[in-house]
This record gives C-alpha cells, structure tokens and sequence, in this order.
C-alpha cells in the first residue's frame, strides 16, 4: 500500500467525468487500499479516486462506524433535506453549509467486486452524496449559492499563494 499525492481545486481530473471501472481485479483492490490509506493519513471521512488523479469511479468512505469501497456506485433512492457543514480534502481549510438528501439508498460493487445495496442516513449519507458528486467532476462548494461560491473560492485561492494543486499527505498529517 502507498499513500497517493491529493490533488486539489484547480486540478483537471477534478472536473472530469470519471469512467466506469469494468472489472474489479488485484489492481483494483490495491489501488482502493491505497485510497484507504491515503483517506486515514489525510484524516478524511471519504475519498474519491479522482483527487489522487485516477478518473474512474471508485471512493472509500468511512463515516458513522462504517468503512467500505464503493465501485461504480449510484443512488437509487434519496428522500429528505439536510443541511450541514462540509469540508473537501481537495480544498483544504474551506467550510460552508451544504444541503444534501437525508437519506440514500446506495448500490454498488464492492472490494470484491459483489453487488450490495446499502442503505444510510446521516453523516455516512451526506458523505456518499460528496464521494459521487466528485465522480461526476462536482465539488461541494459547487452546491452553495453562485455568490457564495465565488467569494469562498477566490479567498480560498489567495490564502494559497499561487501553491501547486498537487499535495504530498505525510503518514503523520494531521490535516482534517
Ligand atoms: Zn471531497
């Protein structure tokens, strides 16, 4: 297992589509312990593969006691409207307020490459809903309000500096 570089707002496969995963082999499962263990060192509760820059559609969530892959995942159903607070490891540092469904039923393939369906509400609901939503190239800050948005972003860019969009994660980051 090795801890990918993140890559973060301004990179391009952020904004890509990522491709569906046809079969689920010993490279796949390797490349999702990888994500595992870049999600822990990054003290993330998700992660997609698009923000280690691999543009297929796999994340690691674990979020509310329960830690999975999901490979190819899509909702099925969603019901109700939340709204919490939101952070992205591919924007460090920026917080806003994000409505999301109460509740999703989820089905995907798992690290095994078996169909399950799972059901969450919650935290471990809003987290899958963030995961997907990057698959698709969407950031959370691209559910605020257009105003919103613009004025977080450009702080958010000035507090950087012109830093690069790629993050090296220390085994012993403390970043959340
Ligand atoms: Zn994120």
């Amino acid at each position: 297992m090795s801890l990918r570089p993140l890559h973060l707002l301004g990179s391009p496969p952020l904004r890509e589509r990522s491709s569906e995963v046809a079969t689920v082999d010993e490279d796949t499962r390797r490349f999702i312990d990888d994500l595992f263990k870049t999600m822990d060192a990054a003290k993330g509760v998700g992660l997609a593969a698009n923000q280690v820059g691999v543009t297929t559609r796999i994340a690691v969530v674990d979020a509310d006691g329960h830690r999975f892959a999901m490979v190819n995942p899509v909702i099925v159903e969603q019901e109700g409207k939340d709204v919490a607070e939101e952070g992205c490891l591919s924007i460090p540092d920026l917080y806003a307020d994000v409505t999301r469904s109460t509740r999703v039923v989820l089905e995907a393939l798992d690290r095994d490459g078996c169909p399950f369906r799972l059901e969450a509400e919650g935290l471990k609901a809003r987290v899958i809903q963030h995961e997907i939503d990057h698959l698709d190239g969407i950031l959370f800050v691209d559910r605020l309000s257009p105003l919103k948005r613009k004025l977080l972003v450009k702080r958010w860019r000035k507090s950087r500096k012109g830093a690069g969009h790629i993050q090296e994660i220390a085994a012993s980051d403390t970043k959340a």
